[in-house]
């Protein structure tokens, strides 16, 4: 297979429109077969229930090329479970795990040509949705649904060498308790805008959202759950009923205990614990670890000691281990890594 004449190494996170995208329509309470199609856009009625009630939930993850040639992805099934817990969240339908994988899958196999070589540095995204097509005007459920599955390449994430992040403490809540903050919709990224653009006006890269009924725990940013490695090595990740359950965060986790023998503790982290912290990092699909190096809570900066030029030696012992299973350098757990190709 030829691969597209793609500059990968200097490719950004955005969209470029791909061969092929999978669609299956939800109509009289089914899920049709589905397929491949060639048309990227998406013709509906101007009522449709994603446009009025933003009924829309959807996923992300990666395919990428192995050391040995393959195209594989990280634990797919992960993101097929959690896409049916945000859909029953929304009263969507669910659209079936097995079925979910398979898409995943053909959208991958079609656009091999688009996954990006071994060693670049860039992956495939892949994006998986759901969103309520048929008219809606009095606030209830849309009765058609559509699930589709696009990717995109997208570039090295780390490009230019790893830069820890500036992160201010947010006045804006991004979930509200017993809210939507552990699903994965749209809804929780359009109310994060205006927060996220404040931050950057001000000069922040994120965000960290406290809990929004003491505002005295950390929960995540707008997209990426925490990780700290307090000062005497242990690894530390907030737990809250409002974070989104984030697959890399989970899967470093087991890294930390299984792998590197580290002690993990999944609790409840408390902003006056952050200048505790040696290492602090932010953890997503997107860049595995992110390592935050400074982290201002109205004008009070709390510098972690690994600094603003690195990461700490125990996020790059986590992220080194977890990028090494996922490009076939490391022995994998078993089901982790899901050969396509
Ligand atoms: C997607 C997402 C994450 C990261 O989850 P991964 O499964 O690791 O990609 C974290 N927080 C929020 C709010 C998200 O939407």
């Amino acid at each position: 297979m030829e691969k597209k004449n793609i500059d990968w190494a200097n490719l950004g996170f955005g969209y470029m429109q791909t061969d092929k995208r999978y669609v299956s329509n939800f109509k009289n309470g089914a899920w049709d077969a589905g397929a491949l199609v060639d048309d990227s856009n998406i013709v509906m009625s101007e009522c449709a229930g994603v446009l009025q009630y933003a009924q829309t939930v959807f996923e992300g993850l990666k395919a990428y090329t192995t050391d040995d040639g393959h195209i594989v992805t990280f634990r797919p099934d992960l993101n097929a479970e959690r896409m049916e817990q945000s859909a029953k969240r929304l009263e969507m339908p669910v659209f079936d795990k097995g079925r979910f994988v398979e898409a995943v899958e053909q959208v991958v196999s079609a656009n091999a040509a688009f996954v990006p070589p071994y060693g670049s540095g860039a992956t495939l995204y892949i994006r998986p949705y759901m969103f309520g097509i048929s008219p809606v005007i009095g606030v209830k459920p849309a009765e058609e649904y559509q699930f589709r599955v696009f990717c995109t390449p997208v570039g090295p994430y780390f490009k230019g060498g790893v830069k820890p992040l500036t992160i201010k403490i947010s006045d804006f809540d991004r979930a509200a308790p017993h809210g939507t903050g552990h699903i994965k919709a749209g809804l929780n990224y359009a109310m994060s805008l205006h927060a996220i653009v404040t931050a950057h006006e001000e000069g922040y890269d994120e965000n960290m959202y406290l809990d929004p009924s003491t505002r005295t725990k950390v929960e995540e940013t707008g997209g990426a759950n925490f990780l700290f490695v307090t000062k005497d090595g242990k690894v530390v990740t907030p737990k809250s009923d409002s974070i989104l359950p984030s697959i890399t965060r989970r899967s470093l986790v087991h890294v930390a205990k299984e792998y590197l023998g580290l002690t993990v503790e999944e609790r409840e982290v408390y902003k006056d614990e952050l200048a505790d912290m040696a290492e602090c990092g932010l953890c997503g699909t997107a860049a595995v670890i992110s390592p935050v190096g400074k982290i201002v809570d109205h004008g009070k900066e709390i510098c972690l000691a690994s600094g603003m030029s690195e990461m700490g030696p125990v996020t790059k012992k986590l992220y080194d281990t977890l990028t090494g299973i996922q490009m076939g350098r490391i022995e994998a757990p078993e089901g982790w890594i899901h050969v396509i190709m």
